[in-house]
């Protein structure tokens, strides 16, 4: 990294600060630990919802028969029901990373 090469360095790819200053036409370096999309997308707002909505979707089959449906043995298999939920944080990630990569933040980002 040479001198001015950057007029902006953001460190932590969570908010979309790098993202609105590339918009403005700044030139942003994006530092990241952990995961593109920070807290919310990766461990937070959004696999929060899924989870709450599957216990939500338990909830109901096991309470069915006030609806007069017979559902007989429903169970949670939380484990596949983790690694299923796994997969549309990987394309919003990936969305992410695209979106970044046309604001020209991605050509220097630092991941793990
Ligand atoms: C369970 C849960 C549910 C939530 N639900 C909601 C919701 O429904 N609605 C809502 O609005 N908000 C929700 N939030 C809050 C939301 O996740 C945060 O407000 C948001 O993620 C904050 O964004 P941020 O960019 O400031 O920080 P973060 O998303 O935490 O991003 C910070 C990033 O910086 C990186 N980083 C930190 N230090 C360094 C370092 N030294 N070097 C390199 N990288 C570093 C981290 O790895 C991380 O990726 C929830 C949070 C949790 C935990």
């Amino acid at each position: 990294m040479t001198n001015n090469e950057y007029d902006l360095i953001v460190i932590g790819a969570g908010s979309t600060a790098a993202g609105n200053a590339a918009g403005l036409g700044k030139r942003v370096a994006l530092i990241e630990r952990d995961k593109l999309g920070g807290t919310c997308l990766n461990y937070g707002c959004d696999p929060t919802k899924t989870l709450l909505h599957t216990a939500s979707v338990l909830y109901h089959a096991r309470h069915a028969s006030a609806l007069g449906l017979c559902i007989p043995q429903a169970e949670a298999d939380w484990v596949a029901e983790w690694s299923a939920s796994l997969w549309p944080w990987k394309s919003f990630r990936f969305i992410w990373q695209l979106t970044m990569k046309k604001q020209s933040v991605l050509k220097d980002v630092w991941q793990k």
